[in-house]
């Protein structure tokens, strides 16, 4: 059962393996679905959205006080206050030489009118409003089209959206949204070993800590993973839930049990129920990576050490799922300069964990934790990246700007 066949790819370089990954997701791409605009966050837009109208659309005041004309306006001047326009439907008003109109924040300017006053700077007797001094055209005015102009392209296909984008759409009058359909994604954590938070340990037994640590990096993804009780190391049992599994959700996250030993199961189970895209990258930590099909979900083998769950997960499980709902804009790589040396023993690509800070020069710099292992969870939570040492080079200088991958 643990010595699987191996006519597919097996040991691929990082470079080699991300390629299959980002194949398999254009390939796979997700349906697009529409959603309500206030619920869009963190969607990818399957569409462009071009504005259908100006923002403003209309001349309005940018402040609560007085509509008037500018020439009119000057030190020891008394405009004839002649009535009120708030924020609302448009009362069809007009100002005349000498003349103003009380007028709220975000209401229509009212014809006539191309200056506003603030309140809290003039004096109002009755319906005399004396003026403390002279006002250019278009003070306190905000102008139709200023922000967006109709026909403007504002939101593009393949945008990852953040809650102002959302709102923006909503502005230019868009109810829903189309979006690309979010992956359904199951989570299985594996081992004999494994007890859930909460239970008394019995010796030898540990608290499954893997199932929060994707649970909450799917969540942070916008997603709402649905998490399996964890599974003991049987192969039986392994394989009738993930054959299940491979039926009912678009991808499938497994963690543990694809190594080499002897209750490591996973492997031979993908190659018999679906089919292995590749196992093992050369990476550390993670490197007995397996990513397959199965049934018609896309499956991601985690190795089990919490450190080597979070580099593949960040790695290759989320560019998958990016990927699968077509998402361009939120993969662009970050830097920062190491802070300390760095060094690694072998020419494999590695992640080791660091703490990003900007230095009093304002230059981002990465602080290395010391603890290397990948069973180290604490050294990871102390972290809040990764920074990546490419293959060939041992020795990494202080100073030396290194890619780091925020978690
Ligand atoms: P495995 O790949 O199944 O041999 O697991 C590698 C290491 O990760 C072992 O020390 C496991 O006990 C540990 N491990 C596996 N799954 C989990 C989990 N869900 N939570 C915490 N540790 C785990
Ligand atoms: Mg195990």
């Amino acid at each position: 059962m643990n010595a699987p066949s191996t006519d597919f790819p097996t040991r691929l370089t990082f470079a080699q393996a991300q390629a299959i990954v980002h194949a398999v997701a254009a390939e796979q791409r997700l349906p697009a679905v529409n959603v309500p605009v206030a619920r869009a966050v963190h969607a990818v837009l399957a569409q462009d959205v071009v504005a259908g109208i100006d923002l403003p659309s209309f001349d309005n005041s940018a402040m609560d006080g007085f509509a008037l004309r500018a020439a009119d306006a000057g030190a020891g001047v008394a405009l004839h206050l002649i009535g009120e326009q708030f924020a609302g439907p448009t009362r069809g008003l007009h100002v005349g030489a000498g003349e103003c109109l009380r007028i709220t924040t975000g209401a229509p300017l009212p014809a006539g009118a191309d200056a506003v006053e603030l309140k809290e700077n003039v004096r109002v007797e009755g319906d005399r409003v004396h003026l403390p001094s002279a006002l250019a055209v278009g003070r306190n005015v905000r102008r139709a089209g200023e922000d967006v102009r109709a026909g403007d392209v504002l939101l593009r296909a393949g945008m990852r959206l953040h809650a102002a984008q959302a709102s923006l759409a909503a502005a230019v009058g868009k109810a829903e949204l189309a979006v690309a359909q979010r992956p359904a994604v199951a989570v299985f954590t594996t081992g004999d070993e494994l007890r859930e938070p909460g239970q008394p340990l019995a010796p030898g037994t540990i608290h499954d800590s893997n199932r929060s640590l994707l649970t909450n990096l799917l969540v942070a993804e916008g997603l709402d993973p649905v998490a399996w009780p964890i599974l003991p190391d049987d192969p039986a049992r392994m394989r009738s839930v993930l054959r299940d599994a491979g039926d009912a959700f678009d991808v499938v996250l497994t963690c543990g049990g694809v190594s080499a030993g002897e209750k490591d199961h996973l492997t031979g189970i993908l190659a018999e129920l679906g089919r292995i895209h590749f196992w093992k990258v050369r990476m550390r930590p993670g490197m007995p990576l397996l990513f397959g099909r199965l049934g018609r979900a896309q499956m991601f083998g985690l190795p089990g050490n919490p450190v080597a769950v979070l580099a593949t997960f960040l790695m290759f499980a989320r560019p998958l799922l990016r990927g699968l709902q077509g998402d361009t804009t939120s993969l662009a790589p970050m830097h920062a300069q190491l802070a300390t040396p760095l060094s690694k023993t072998h020419d494999r690509r590695e992640f080791q964990r660091g703490k990003l800070a900007f230095g009093n020069d304002g230059v981002l710099r990465v602080h290395p934790h010391p603890a290397t292992g990948s069973h180290r969870l604490r050294a990871a939570a102390d972290s809040d990246c990764l920074i990546v040492l490419p293959e060939g080079a041992l020795d990494w200088p202080a100073g030396q700007v290194v890619e780091v991958v925020r978690y």
